[in-house]
């Protein structure tokens, strides 16, 4: 099979990313998180004082704005972001940069060339809805709130960053509210995605189960994998 594209969608916390790694390494795919091509655009945001609300200036610098990604490392302008990019600052903005069309518009042509003829499994909001609507497999995973804060929260830990746990829950509740309720591309689950609730399974089970769709769809290119509506 020359092209593949698994798409895994879900609110924040939900272990798109942790999942997405597993799955990549264990298929020889590429991994692309779309999530922290948008955490770069409002990380640039912040080091440049620019207003969320100055539209007429967010074209010029879209224009300004470079991203690389290299071996899942990010660079935005030649600089190596990876680190700064996943803070509790650039988490409190990015849904709002995350809304702008123009952005939107921008990282989704940038996503699809990257993806273009390739095997690949993307994460982020609107994978399977909007950047690639006809990927091979689709899957959204969700968790409760509680057990997504708690996970980013142990992240913090893990990386010596301080933050009250009452606060990493509200980000999350808000980052939710943000994403599902947008104009542009809002956070939904497409009609065929097969939903998954990680919240009392562990990575490997995650792993093992989407593993199984993607062996069907490699054994027999032409079934339908996915939900059926009745
Ligand atoms: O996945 P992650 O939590 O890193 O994504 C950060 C933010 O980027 C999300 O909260 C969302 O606002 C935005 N995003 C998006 N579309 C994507 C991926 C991420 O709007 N495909």
């Amino acid at each position: 099979m020359e092209n593949f594209v698994v798409a895994i969608d879900g609110p924040a916390g939900s272990g798109k990313s942790t999942i997405a790694k597993i799955i990549a390494n264990r298929y020889n795919f590429i991994y692309l998180d779309t999530g922290a091509m948008y955490r770069m655009v409002a990380y640039y945001f912040i080091e440049n004082n620019i207003d969320l609300k100055d539209e007429k200036n967010i074209q010029k610098l879209i224009e300004n704005i470079e991203l690389d990604v290299e071996n899942n490392k990010f660079f935005l302008n030649g600089e190596d972001v990876s680190e700064k990019i996943r803070t509790p600052k650039v988490n409190s903005i990015v849904s709002s940069v995350s809304a702008i069309k123009k952005i939107r518009i921008k990282l989704v042509e940038q996503q699809r060339k990257i993806g273009f003829n390739k095997k690949i499994i993307l994460d982020g909001r609107d994978i399977g809805t909007v950047v690639f609507p006809n990927a091979d497999i689709k899957i959204f995973l969700i968790a409760s709130p509680e057990e997504r804060a708690n996970r980013r929260y142990k992240e913090y830990i893990e990386k010596g960053i301080k933050e009250d746990y009452q606060k990493v829950f509200e980000d999350i509740k808000k980052r939710d509210y943000l994403d599902s309720t947008r104009e542009e591309s809002p956070l939904v689950k497409a009609n065929d995605a097969i939903e998954i609730d990680t919240s009392s399974m562990t990575i490997d089970e995650v792993v093992e189960n989407i593993s199984k769709y993607i062996d069907k769809k490699f054994d027999n290119p032409n079934i339908y994998v996915g939900k059926i509506n009745l």
